[in-house]
């Protein structure tokens, strides 16, 4: 399949990269390139910041909330409109399978909906100070926000991250991953098909070294929101100081479920499962670590190794249970990461292998499973850990750097509410795991800072500002 040259998106027009330079977008199913795609550099962003500041002065900040919400929902309707083509475009481009990038398509449906809903009602505040003086603060814009994203929910995180941007008045340079820019591009283009003014929403595709490199780095990036790994956010946070840029960081995790004994499995089992198959594991809150009640470990091990054997793998296109990984290099990882385990003790359950399912020569690697896991150990496929006790089943759960999420399988209420209330985590679940958009997410410790989803996103982006008046006697 050859679905041609993708453009990037400045100033409302689809144009080649300065250096007329572009690179190639992979099925990951196959590693064949489905299609070439503009190569940004930072001539390009300085291009895409400068474009987006005159369409922040001139034709967005300023606009009735009203009518910008009015676009925005526009936008949202023709997501859905264009559901089957943008699901079947992120299948072929990331490999997850159809169903996964149907539901992907429908949640960044959600969030402009969700935004255009809430843009007209940013309010500020009065403060009393005294009854001559009259004080009020107003939530602001800051002006383009930089955001820079990873491969693994291109569509869906680009619309997590632009929506409440572009909701409370600022305009966006957006960066997808190399591995994966078709879908951001696509939508940028819905966008304007919308009616949303030239230069409010750009998308330059390129490089981490060039065009991710770039954004972090320009002077008019007024506040940046990062998705990916912690290492790579330690760089954006550092290029971020040279300008004091304010910053979402949205990284990593390694969330647990932890199952007390009186858990439900026939509840909990496929949910435990979907949170790490989904998407081959590659989610930021794939709940990688099932940290059990000794009592229950081998009967939930046995649950989890049927669901997990009877998996199909296959294209993302053919919709199967997964799919393959998004490189050659991170299967090169997950098989080290798999063998190192073992090396420290760990039997391999099910699965530990690359894969060719129905000869496909892409980057597939089986469904995981991992025992006699100790909680040091570091490993990047599901792993059982055995705990006694509530303190120590605690203790492991947040042993971790990470904060992201964090699941709690259990019938007893009291001990479900004080186990969430002592979890190192952004976000805490209760017998189920995954949340929508109207749930603020982010993560505590090395897992991030800032907010995105729900009513908390849409402050990230915007700025307080305080007026003050102190009225004298006419
Ligand atoms: P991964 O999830 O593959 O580990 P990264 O966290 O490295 O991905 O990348 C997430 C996003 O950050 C991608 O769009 C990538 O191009 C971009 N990126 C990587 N390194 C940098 C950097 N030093 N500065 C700015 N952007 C970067």
């Amino acid at each position: 399949m050859d679905l041609g040259e993708f453009a990037m998106i400045v100033d409302g027009e689809s144009v080649r990269s300065r250096s007329g330079r572009t690179f190639e977008s992979v099925d990951p199913s196959t590693g064949v390139p489905v299609a070439s795609v503009a190569r940004g550099d930072l001539e390009d962003v300085d291009r895409a910041v400068r474009v987006a500041n005159a369409a922040f002065e001139g034709r967005w900040r300023r606009r009735p909330p009203a009518e910008r919400g009015s676009i925005l929902l526009d936008l949202a309707n023709l997501i859905s409109d264009r559901a089957d083509e943008l699901a079947a475009l992120e299948s072929l481009d990331t490999g997850k399978p159809l169903h996964e990038a149907r539901l992907d398509v429908a949640v960044a449906a959600r969030y402009f909906e969700y935004y255009a809903g809430a843009v007209d009602k940013i309010f500020g505040q009065t403060i009393p100070v005294s009854s001559d003086a009259l004080a009020f603060s107003s939530r602001e814009p800051f002006g383009v926000v930089g955001h820079i994203i990873p491969w693994n929910y291109p569509i869906a995180i680009s619309a997590r991250t632009v929506a409440p941007a572009l909701a409370a008045g600022n305009t966006s340079v957006l960066k997808p991953a190399e591995q994966a820019s078709l879908t951001p591009i696509r939508l940028a283009e819905l966008g304007l098909e919308a009616g949303l003014p030239p230069g409010v929403f750009n998308v330059v595709p390129g490089f981490a070294e060039e065009a991710g490199r770039a954004l972090a780095e320009h002077s008019g990036i007024r506040r940046l929101s990062f998705t990916g790994s912690l290492e790579t956010g330690r760089e954006v946070m550092a290029a971020c100081a040279a300008h004091v840029t304010p910053l979402t960081m949205e990284l990593g995790g390694k969330s647990p479920h932890l199952i007390f004994a009186d858990a439900d499995l026939r509840r909990a089992v496929p949910t435990i499962v979907e949170a790490i198959i989904h998407n081959a594991g590659q989610t930021c809150t794939a709940g990688s670590r099932v940290i059990v009640d000794r009592r229950i470990e081998s009967d939930l091990t046995e649950l989890l190794r049927q669901r997990l054997a009877g998996l199909t793998l296959g294209r993302g296109l053919d919709d199967p249970d997964m799919g393959p990984l998004i490189s050659q290099s991170q299967l090169d990882r997950v098989a080290g990461y798999v063998g190192v385990a073992q090396e420290q003790g760990a039997t391999i359950v099910v699965g530990g292998e690359r894969t060719r399912p129905g000869d496909l020569d892409g980057y597939f690697f089986q469904p995981t499973l991992l025992a006699d896991v100790q909680p040091e150990h570091v490993v990047a496929s599901q792993e059982v850990i055995r705990f006694q006790g509530v303190e120590e089943a605690i203790r492991i759960a947040n042993d971790t750097p990470y904060g992201l999420t964090a699941a709690i399988w259990t019938s007893d209420l009291d001990l479900a509410m004080w186990t969430a209330n002592r979890m190192e985590a952004g976000q805490v679940f209760i017998n189920c795991y995954g949340a929508g958009v109207e749930l603020p997410f982010g993560g505590w410790k090395q897992s991030g800072f800032g907010r995105e989803k729900g009513m908390e996103a849409l402050l990230e982006y915007t700025q307080s500002r305080t007026i003050a008046a102190v009225l004298a006697k006419p």
